[in-house]
């Protein structure tokens, strides 16, 4: 518990490793033995119903081993999970025998999935379906009904009917022309399949719905030879043999939707020339309709799956008609804020037990938790810490942990509570798992926590309010993680260390290594902590100096978060901030108050040079840095709005080395404005994350580290550069440990240039094209006692291959102009029409011939008029 630890010493706390092996191998196997003659039994059909869970804990309570299993009872009209607690005794040989037994927990809300046999196929009454873009006319049909329970929640029709979908606007068309293969889809079809939301009787009505009229099955194909449309039975098959449906295990239950999804529907349909299109419609997601086209593949296991790939997602029209601020702040739905978590790690060998205690504040009524954990772990227990009560929990498996076992990668957990929680209701939980597979061993001296899972409430759900992490493993290995460390001790074979963070951050990260005597350097009250990994030989070791190369990187930091602290007048928020190096990473990354880089950056330049541009590796540790305030700092709401953490990054990054060395900025803007105008932009930089890096005839980067970072500088080039730093520091004061959106950093901007900039987001980030500027220039005159310049501007958006008609961008063209003296005058014209012609009134007479914009300040292409 909380409290708890905040006094007892770390060595003390409840280590399992206090119960011998031999205790919990012997009650492993007593339990396993007597679940297996349960889990033997056999139903009506012959097959086996019950399936067991087994969480490979067990605790001492009155000097007797206790255990849990979770066990799912298939009945014929639900499924029961049941917690059962067993308490063993051990006997006169020495022997571990069940004492007693108890069901300490059930949950049987979960529903057997059924569908229709073929032969109650019926006809469906002719209808047409309108919803914004889409409309759906089908004139005749045969269908039969899925349902899970008795509640019917699909419908099957294979008939005859027509489909026309339009993109809700000129920037989704441009999806729709290249995934759908023209900017309408309008096409004869074959098949319907309608999935809705068990409260929602509006689909069933549409088509003439009645009940079956004879027994609805589970979802088996029975292979018998029934009369039916050919389409039917192909997709009764799909569905029966080779069912994606997503269930808790074992297959073939659902639960009921919550309340909350009603209004949730999807519609695939297939047209005449064998295309799957799906069309979803959700209310509770940020941006309510997806459009997917479905695409068949063979699996492993030689069933036929089916694959999504993404055309468009966008807001129905009653969100494309809020304003956009409310647009922003639309999330997913968040059913629960965490508020507090504290979590120990015990790591050692092929044990990584994580035993963390959450508190969390429910946010929307739900009576179930879904939790996701890296590396496959085995969940050991979930306890509520206010009722002590052991809670029931399954995984949530997809056809993809069945094929790959994802272990790689993340499993799906549900904890299912007895009745509805409540909005306000405080729900303190403590979870404990072994996922030994999230430790990334590189060698004996080294390993890294994938971040996947590692704190699986804290990513998803937003920023607790705090964190604390108690860390265990051999003494002979040192820990680095995030915030301060609080204590550290070293008792018998252990190291025990422990680290606080006043806020939730980002990727909480844990690195544990042997590493060689730290180099540190100090910055306005902030130590930087550099720490090389003692490395294995490879190839390019008699090559390395990796304390030389750490004080490098130290200094690199140390420069990085002085020049920050200039330019953004807002404090790091940690008195350390920790650098890593770590073998085979081949990226570097900066989770809050650590930042680790492959160890081949710290090789001196003239190797490092062979394999990196240098002036990549120059900006590194400045953008990674950066992110100690964009992402740390302040952080997006969600992944509709990340794209400003990796811009706001560069762009600093890019500031700060223009400070220290003068010039460098160029590299960084024809990097930027290079990679932008070969991605195509196709889509907008806000965007991008759904898009980006897919798009393109080069794989461009994402438009985050390029277009991004270059369009929030030339805010600098319209208002200033002043006005550009008071937009970051701004943003800082005003949302730190706030998680933002792209709307929020515009009304930041807006209060400091004192300017409505509905227009630059909409141009720039929500939007997408790229302008084309003809110019003309006359020669400077004489008039009076002034100079005199002419000037004719023409403009055209133009993206990809296309120029948009009508579109215009509001933008200023920067004229350079030499003065008498040598000296580089710069004169900005606004423009925002077509074409426009003026005069520029000069109190110099200008020498040499003016230049658009020598310096790629803007990100247009220009060509003479
Ligand atoms: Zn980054």
């Amino acid at each position: 518990a909380i409290a708890q630890q905040e006094q007892v010493p770390l060595p003390e706390l409840g280590w399992d490793d206090e119960i011998p092996y031999s205790v919990r191998h012997a009650v492993d196997l007593a339990v396993r033995e007597h679940v297996g003659k349960l889990t033997g039994a056999k139903n009506d059909a012959g097959k086996t119903f019950i399936h067991p869970y087994f969480s490979n804990y067990v605790e001492i309570r009155d000097g007797r081993p206790v255990t849990w299993v979770t066990l799912q009872r298939c009945l014929p009209d639900r499924m029961v999970t049941e917690r059962i607690e067993y308490v063993f005794e051990k006997d006169a040989k020495g022997e571990y025998t069940l004492a007693e037994e108890r069901k300490v927990n059930e949950v049987d809300r979960s529903l057997p999935l059924k569908i229709e046999k073929l032969e109650l196929a019926r006809p469906i009454k002719p209808f047409s379906f309108q919803h914004d873009q889409l409309s759906i006319e089908m004139t005749s049909g045969t269908y039969v009904t899925r349902y899970v329970g008795d509640h019917p929640v699909a419908l099957e029709i294979a008939g005859k009917g027509h489909v026309r979908l339009t993109p809700p606007d000129d920037y989704q068309e441009q999806f729709w022309k290249r995934y759908l293969d023209g900017p309408v889809l309008d096409a004869d079809i074959v098949g319907v399949e309608i999935e809705f939301h068990h409260l929602d009787r509006s689909f069933l009505e549409l088509i003439g719905w009645t009940p079956p009229g004879g027994e609805v099955r589970p979802f088996e194909f029975s292979g018998e030879d029934v009369a039916a449309p050919e389409k039917l039975v192909e997709r009764y098959r799909e569905l029966t043999e080779d069912s994606d449906e997503i269930a808790w295990t074992p297959r073939g239950y659902r639960e009921l939707q919550l309340p909350q999804y009603k209004g949730t529907w999807s519609i695939a349909f297939e047209t005449t020339d064998g295309r799957e299109i799906l069309y979803g419609y959700s209310p509770v997601e940020p941006q309510e309709i997806g459009v997917y086209t479905v695409e068949k593949g063979i699996s492993l296991r030689k069933r036929t799956r089916e694959r999504t790939r993404l055309v468009a997602v966008y807001p129905a029209p009653e969100t494309r008609a809020l304003p956009v601020d409310e647009r922003d702040r639309r999330e997913s739905l968040r059913f629960v804020v965490p508020n507090k978590i504290n979590a120990r790690f015990d790591i050692d060998g092929d044990k990584f037990i994580a035993t963390a205690s959450l508190d969390l504040i429910v946010a929307e009524p739900t009576d179930s938790l879904l939790f996701s954990i890296g590396g496959n772990p085995t969940v050991r227990y979930v306890r509520d810490l206010e009722t002590d009560a052991q809670l029931p929990f399954v995984p949530y498996k997809n056809p993809f942990s069945e094929i790959f076992g994802f272990e790689e990668t993340v499993n799906t957990y549900r904890v299912a509570f007895p009745e509805m929680l409540q909005p306000g209701t405080v729900l303190r939980i403590e979870l404990s798992y072994n996922s030994p597979k999230l430790v990334y061993k590189f060698d004996e001296g080294f390993w890294r926590i994938s971040r996947q899972g590692l704190i699986p409430f804290s990513r998803g759900l937003g920023d607790p309010a705090m964190m604390s992490f108690v860390l265990r493993t051999k003494a002979k290995y040192e820990h680095v993680s995030f915030g301060e460390k609080a204590r550290e001790e070293v008792a018998g074979d252990y190291r025990y260390t422990e680290w606080r963070s006043p806020r939730g951050v980002n990727f909480p990260t844990m690195i544990i290594g042997q590493f060689y005597e730290p180099i540190t350097a100090e910055v306005d009250g902030v130590t930087i902590e550099g720490y090389a990994t003692r490395v294995r030989n490879d190839q390019l070791s008699s090559l390395r100096v990796p304390q030389k190369g750490m004080k490098q990187e130290v200094e690199k930091a140390r420069s990085a978060i002085e020049g920050y602290h200039k330019i953004f007048g807002v404090h790091y928020p940690f008195t350390t901030l920790r650098v890593v190096s770590v073998p085979f990473q081949g990226y570097a990354q900066s989770p809050t108050s650590i930042l680790f880089m492959d160890e081949n950056l710290l090789l001196p330049e003239g190797v490092i040079g062979q394999y990196l541009d240098p002036r990549k590796w120059e900006s590194i540790t400045a953008h990674e840095a950066a992110h100690q305030w964009w992402g740390g700092l302040v952080s997006n709401t969600d992944f509709f709005h990340y794209w400003f953490v990796e811009s706001l990054a560069d762009l600093s990054a890019a500031l700060y080395l223009e400070a220290v060395k003068p010039g460098s900025i160029e590299v960084a803007i024809n990097d930027w404005r290079d990679m932008t105008l070969r991605s195509e932009h196709v889509c907008s930089i806000k965007d991008d994350i759904l898009y980006g890096g897919e798009i393109g005839k080069y794989r461009a980067q994402p438009l985050r580290y390029t277009k991004g970072p270059y369009v929030l500088l030339m805010l600098g080039e319209h208002f200033g550069y002043d006005k550009l730093r008071g937009f970051m520091q701004r943003l800082l004061e005003l949302h730190r440990g706030d998680l933002v959106t792209t709307t929020d950093l515009q009304r930041v901007a807006e209060q400091v240039v004192g300017v409505q900039l509905d227009w630059y987001w909409d141009q720039w980030i929500r939007g997408n094209g790229v302008p084309t500027i003809g110019y003309e220039l006359g020669s400077p005159r004489r008039e009076g006692d002034k100079w005199v310049l002419d000037y004719r501007f023409t403009q055209k958006v133009v993206r990809g291959d296309e120029v948009l008609p009508g579109k215009v961008f509001r933008l200023v063209i920067p004229i350079h102009l030499t003065a008498p003296d040598g000296s580089t005058k710069v004169v900005r014209v606004w423009l925002k029409e077509a074409e426009k012609a003026g005069r520029l009134e000069l109190d110099f007479e200008p020498r040499g011939t003016p230049r658009i914009d020598p310096d790629n300040r803007m990100l247009f292409r220009r060509e003479r008029l």
